[in-house]
């Protein structure tokens, strides 16, 4: 049976994820389906219940929905449960199953920059629900010391509270000091969305081996990663993490694993462009 897959959120239309999924349907020659479908957070239980009834093998889940769904269906994993929120599901006998592979994809997203990363010590920017699933995953990779840096201190205290003395809370302004003994610094904020950029934040102290990752995929070289590539540092950008977050679950709706290949990546750079 050809199977049909989604991504839900509210609104939805700006979504990349149709594209991904239906080049890898096209190049694997898969007969599948996937669609944008406009959830509101009131229309959820119904959309549930449409899930329940095996219409879909499953589908990702975007913005303002990560929570909603993460607490309608009937499983998580671990990572999923402390970080509270979930992008895809997978739906099994009408049963449904939540993962977070924005954790996953930000990984392998490192690990394509960087070979196998692994680090120490880790500078956070930002303590919203991108920072969730990147704490969350550097934690599960050993990162002895995560440091959390927000704007509005509580959102970042309330972040670091989840995790053991590992995860530390603090302020941006405290980023240069932390800076020099930093392996890895990572903006999950907006900042760099259109070109901004951080108000007198500078990588003059981070050490030459350190690699700096921006989620922001808009612009592709944000402010950040063009200051980290002319200080000679390595840079990961946030198309990455976009396409490597896309691969489990295409993986479980429709059966086989696909590649991140610089042929997508070029299409949705593309794509990318041509709406800027
Ligand atoms: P969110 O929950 O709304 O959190 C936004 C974060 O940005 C908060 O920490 C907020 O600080 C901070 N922020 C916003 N404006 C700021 C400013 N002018 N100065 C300093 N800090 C500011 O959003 P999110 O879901 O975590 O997403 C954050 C970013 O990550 C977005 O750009 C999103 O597109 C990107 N993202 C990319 C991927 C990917 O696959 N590449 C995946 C997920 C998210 P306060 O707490 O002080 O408001």
């Amino acid at each position: 049976m050809s199977q049909r897959a989604f991504v839900i959120g509210h609104p939805v239309a700006h979504s990349r994820s149709p594209l991904i999924h239906r080049y890898w349907l096209n190049s694997l020659n898969l007969d599948g389906s996937y669609e944008a479908i406009d959830v509101a957070p009131a229309d959820v239980p119904p959309f549930v219940e449409r899930l329940r009834g095996g219409e879909f093998a499953g589908g990702n889940v975007t913005l303002p929905l990560k929570e909603a769904l993460f607490a309608a269906v009937d499983e998580s994993d671990a990572a999923a449960t402390r970080i509270g929120a979930i992008n895809t599901v997978i739906v099994e006998d009408g049963r449904l199953i939540g993962r977070n592979t924005d954790m996953t994809g930000f990984l392998a997203s490192l690990d394509a920059a960087a070979g196998n990363w692994v680090g120490e010590n880790a500078i956070v920017l930002g303590a919203g629900g991108a920072a969730r699933a990147v704490v969350e995953g550097l934690v599960s990779r050993g990162v002895k010391k995560v440091s959390v840096l927000n704007r509005t201190p509580s959102r970042a205290s309330l972040l670091a509270s989840r995790y053991a003395k590992e995860v530390k809370a603090g302020l941006l302004m405290d980023f240069t000091q932390l800076s020099e003994a930093a392996s890895l610094v990572v903006n999950t904020t907006s900042v760099g969305m259109g070109g901004t950029q951080f108000d007198k934040l500078t990588l003059k102290a981070l050490p030459k081996t350190a690699l700096v990752a921006d989620l922001v995929y808009t612009p592709l070289e944000t402010p950040l990663l063009r200051d980290a590539r002319a200080r000679g540092l390595k840079t990961v950008d946030g198309l990455e993490m976009l396409l490597q977050q896309a691969v489990p679950g295409f993986a479980a709706w429709f059966g086989k694993t696909p590649e991140v290949t610089p042929e997508l990546r070029e299409l949705v750079l593309n794509d990318l462009e041509g709406t800027r």
